[in-house]
């Protein structure tokens, strides 16, 4: 499970002053993040995409709380769908949205803001050519992301949705989400959340995650194994296999900057394999969290502060 600490310090105004002060850490930082802006992203998209690997661009942003940032954020996604049709990269990258970065959390408005920006982000992403996945965020915005993402479903069918397997819920979503077609990607779940939410430990949340797997891949849905545990990749590797499952039928997913060897190792298998790439300069949140899934990261952050 997560480093609770550090998804604290992950929602912490001070601490993200903190962090973002020390000019070293952006040398980390950067082996997460592909830069600031589409100028920089784009290249980075390519070159995976050369490599035989697929993306889903991410444009970091969770904490909107005006109406005008939200504006902003669907601009800058349709902007960025733009230069990846542009650049020839639309049938290899999709990209992924956080329901929180289009408005869903300013107040008064926001799920309105939500909705219409999410529509919009989805109708750039079919003109030029390709889908749209959205993340799941902390488990009090998993109803309503999974309600829009049902409504968008009826004219943007391959709306895909990530679940967390975390939480106890999520086998019953599962059950819901499992019909031919459906892009669903799995993941352990990366939020502070409360103890009544989650399943007991880390071995429930790997049983989920391949119970939820099968739910999926027996209704002829598309899974996207979004995981670096190589446990949970075999037993993928394994069910596609015994269910004779197409390899066009599923696809794996990592994070840009974790695990690349293994990326292209899978990918040279004749698998699909999707880095989620994410990029821009609100990149406190995401980083704080790949921090809490290990330790070392935050070994890397602590010499990184170091003089010398
Ligand atoms: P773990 O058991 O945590 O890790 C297995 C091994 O992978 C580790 O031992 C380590 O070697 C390596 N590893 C894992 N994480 C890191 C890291 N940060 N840095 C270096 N090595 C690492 N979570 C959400 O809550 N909502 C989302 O929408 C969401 N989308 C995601 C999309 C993708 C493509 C991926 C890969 C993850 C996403 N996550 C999301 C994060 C996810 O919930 C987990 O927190 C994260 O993937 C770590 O869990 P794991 O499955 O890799 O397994």
């Amino acid at each position: 499970m997560p480093n609770q600490l550090l998804l604290a310090a992950s929602r912490s105004p001070r601490t993200r002053t903190a962090v973002s002060r020390f000019r070293l850490t952006r040398r980390l930082v950067d082996r997460f993040v592909a830069g600031e802006g589409e100028q920089q992203v784009v290249p980075v998209a390519d070159r995976l995409v050369r490599a035989g690997l697929t993306v889903t661009v991410d444009h970091l942003g969770e904490d909107t709380r005006t109406a005008q940032q939200a504006r902003a954020t669907r601009d800058a996604y349709t902007a960025l769908l733009a230069a990846l049709h542009g650049a020839g990269l639309a049938a290899a990258a999709e990209v992924s949205v956080k329901l929180s970065a289009l408005g869903a959390a300013v107040p008064g408005d926001g799920s309105r803001y939500a909705d219409e920006y999410a529509h919009d982000v989805c109708a750039a992403a079919a003109a030029a050519g390709t889908t749209v996945t959205f993340d799941m965020e902390d488990h009090t915005t998993v109803d309503t992301t999974l309600s829009l993402v049902g409504r968008l479903r009826l004219q943007f069918p391959w709306v895909g949705v990530a679940v967390q397997t975390y939480l106890r819920r999520t086998a019953a979503d599962c059950k819901d989400l499992a019909y031919p077609g459906s892009r669903v990607r799995l993941v352990k779940g990366a939020y502070a959340e409360p103890a009544s939410v989650l399943v007991r430990n880390a071995r429930e949340v790997d049983a989920a995650y391949r119970a939820c797997l099968e739910t999926l891949l027996r209704a002829g849905a598309y899974p996207m194994v979004a995981t670096h545990d190589p446990a949970l990749i075999a037993h993928a590797s394994a069910l596609t296999g015994e269910l004779s499952v197409p390899s066009d039928g599923y696809e794996f997913q990592m994070l840009y900057g974790v695990r690349s060897q293994e990326q292209l190792r899978l990918a040279q298998a004749g698998n699909r394999m999707r880095v989620y790439l994410p990029y821009g300069d609100d990149w406190y949140g995401y980083f704080m969290r790949r921090l809490a899934e290990r330790p070392a990261n935050l070994l890397l952050l602590t010499r990184s502060l170091l003089p010398g």
